[in-house]
């Protein structure tokens, strides 16, 4: 097929490659992929796959770009500080690509919208920053056999696998439930190196771009810790009873597994209460958000002052977050300080 000059001339280091070639450039092109969250790993794979040349690029994310995420998500600038995430990167794909069709979607994924996102791509990138995105994300890729690549980073480690729904293990073969919430630490509470997250996603990316070109992808887990050199390549199988992608059982995708959210009447404020309830440590969840804010410690509260926002957090994972009223605001704070 003949490539117009100024693609020979954009991608031609790319074309060079034995594995993508002409006929990998054009794959590219005609490829969809959709980035849920647009924080370090989103803005690092937005970059890459728009470069690459990725015809259609769908950006998703509730959040407005904060000051703290300058240090590692390298698609914002100042100026962009307030902005809505989503629709500051799509601007920012469309100045360094503007053959790429860069769509922004400021939402909240959840069970009423997930698969109507992802309907139409061609792969999912994961750039999440919470467990319950990733279970509901899985759940919609395997009922439509979209493949999907996870990822996640904190600290100064991170992990990366691709899924192909029908062929490799799905997430719940891995990670059957969701942890209880306040169990995994999160990068608001114990940190992260801008340098773990740009690691991911320079596998997810890859995974993308192999995926898009028509490359095996291998049914593995990739672990890593930037700080010590550190990295491990594990070979996974699927499960035979996972309730995922062999009894086909999409729980995530109806409402029974949606974490509860309720505006408190005639008050500024909002209860999340998760869908898996469990016993958390308050003591232990207290010595991580000391750090962060003013943290008040009793025998069956924790509250946690932050910003404008207060967060009264129960032992049994429930979470009273005052100071708005805004469902997206709360269940980001949520994901934040909590975790899932
Ligand atoms: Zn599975």
């Amino acid at each position: 097929m003949a490539l117009t000059v100024e693609t020979k001339d954009r991608y031609s280091r790319q074309i060079v490659l034995e594995q993508i070639g002409k006929a990998g450039q054009e794959r590219l092109r005609k490829g969809r992929a959709v980035i849920v969250g647009c924080g370090a790993l989103g803005c690092a794979i937005a970059n890459s796959l728009a470069r690459a040349g990725v015809g259609e690029l769908r950006v998703i994310d509730r959040d407005v770009v904060e000051l703290n995420n300058l240090q590692r998500q390298q698609l914002f600038d100042e100026a962009d500080i307030g902005r809505p995430k989503a629709t500051a990167i799509a601007e920012k794909l469309a100045k360094i690509n503007s053959n790429v069709r860069a769509v922004p979607f400021v939402v909240d994924v959840n069970h009423t919208n997930a698969e109507d996102l992802i309907i139409g791509c061609d792969i999912v990138l994961d750039g999440t920053d919470n467990m319950e995105t990733r279970f509901l994300v899985n759940d919609a890729c395997v009922k439509h056999g979209i493949p999907w690549v996870y990822g996640g980073a904190v600290g100064t480690s991170g992990t990366a696998m691709a899924i192909i729904p029908g062929k490799t293990p799905c997430f719940r073969c891995i990670v059957p439930e969701i942890p209880v919430a306040g169990k995994l630490p999160t990068c608001d509470t114990v940190g992260v190196l801008n340098t773990a997250p740009a690691m991911v996603a320079a596998i997810q990316s890859t995974s993308a771009i192999k995926l898009l070109t028509g490359a095996v992808l291998d049914s593995v887990i990739f672990t890593f810790d930037v700080w010590e050199h550190s990295f491990s390549t594990v070979k996974i199988s699927r499960r035979a009873e996972c309730i995922c992608c062999a009894k086909g059982k999409f729980e995530f995708l109806s409402s029974e597994r949606k974490d509860i959210v309720t505006q408190l009447c005639g008050s500024n404020a909002v209860q999340i209460t998760p869908a898996r309830l469990g016993k958390i440590s308050l003591a232990e969840l207290a010595g991580r958000l000391r750090e962060l804010g003013d943290v008040k410690l009793g025998d069956i509260v924790l509250t946690f002052k932050v910003d404008m926002y207060e967060l009264t957090i129960f032992t049994d994972a429930r979470v009273i977050i005052s100071g708005t009223s805004d469902e997206k605001v709360a269940k980001s704070l949520y994901a934040k300080y909590i975790g899932s």
